[in-house]
């Protein structure tokens, strides 16, 4: 493992009661990449987000993960649930127990972790929300404070499943903005999942398509030369 790689799968399997879903993938995650992963559904692209987050052994080959990710650097933004869209507390609250993997034994958050909650909500454009309750706010807010919760947890990796997901176009294009400059501006490296594809193919570096009938790996532009990208492009005229 160089010492810019955050995760490292080398002929990696991923599946379910040793089922697999995903086989022989060779991905290399380094600091400051993008990664878009996009393709069919129920191709395996959680079952991949849920491997490199460490959530499930790999059913042969390996993934190596940098030790820094062991100790908390990567925040990671799960699919929304309807049950999430009701919760409870004020958006301070949800934001907050994004630090909750670092407070150890202690019970109260330290001033430090409530400044940089804060100082999350601000960078992305939502501490005037900060006393509001989650459930009160549309779709996109709920994602901006859900992102700003991730961001407590990452200090390297950001890893997100779906974000654009009943988001209006607007809301839609405000977060890819806000992904871009964490990416592009404090080298945040990103790993997403959409179906979203021109957003994919504008600001990530790599893309991996992950279908039934094989997988691909490469640059924007490669994708859209290759057969799965041409068939997105037949699709999209
Ligand atoms: P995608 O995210 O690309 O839509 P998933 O990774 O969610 O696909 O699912 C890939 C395959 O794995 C599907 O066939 C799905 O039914 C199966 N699968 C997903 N989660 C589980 C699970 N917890 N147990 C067993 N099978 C699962």
């Amino acid at each position: 493992m160089e010492q810019t790689d955050l995760i490292v799968c080398r002929d990696l399997s991923l599946g379910y009661e040793g089922q697999s879903v995903l086989t022989h993938l060779n991905l290399c995650v380094r600091g400051g990449d993008y990664l878009c992963v996009v393709g069919d559904n129920g191709s395996g692209k959680s079952t991949l987000l849920r491997g490199l987050l460490g959530l499930l052994p790999p059913l042969a080959g390996s993934i190596r993960r940098a030790p820094e990710l062991e100790r908390g650097a990567v925040g990671y933004l799960p699919q929304q649930t309807r049950a999430q869209q009701d919760f409870p507390a004020t958006v301070q609250e949800v934001v907050l127990s994004g630090c909750l993997n670092r407070k150890g034994l202690r019970f109260f958050y330290t001033a430090a972790q409530r400044s940089q909650a804060l100082m999350n909500l601000g960078k992305l454009g939502v501490l005037e929300l900060k006393d509001q309750s989650y459930r009160s706010l549309s779709g996109g807010q709920q994602q901006r404070v859900l992102l700003a919760r991730a961001l407590c947890a990452a200090s390297r990796l950001l890893i997100l499943d779906e974000p654009v997901t009943g988001l209006d176009p607007a809301a839609a294009q405000d977060l890819y903005k806000t992904l871009n400059y964490l990416n592009r501006r404090e080298g945040m490296a990103i790993v997403m999942v959409t179906h979203d594809l021109r957003p994919a193919l504008r600001d990530a570096g790599t893309v991996l398509h992950i279908g039934h009938s094989g997988t691909f790996l490469g640059t924007p532009a490669e994708y859209l030369a290759s057969p799965y990208g041409k068939r997105f492009q037949e699709a999209a005229e």
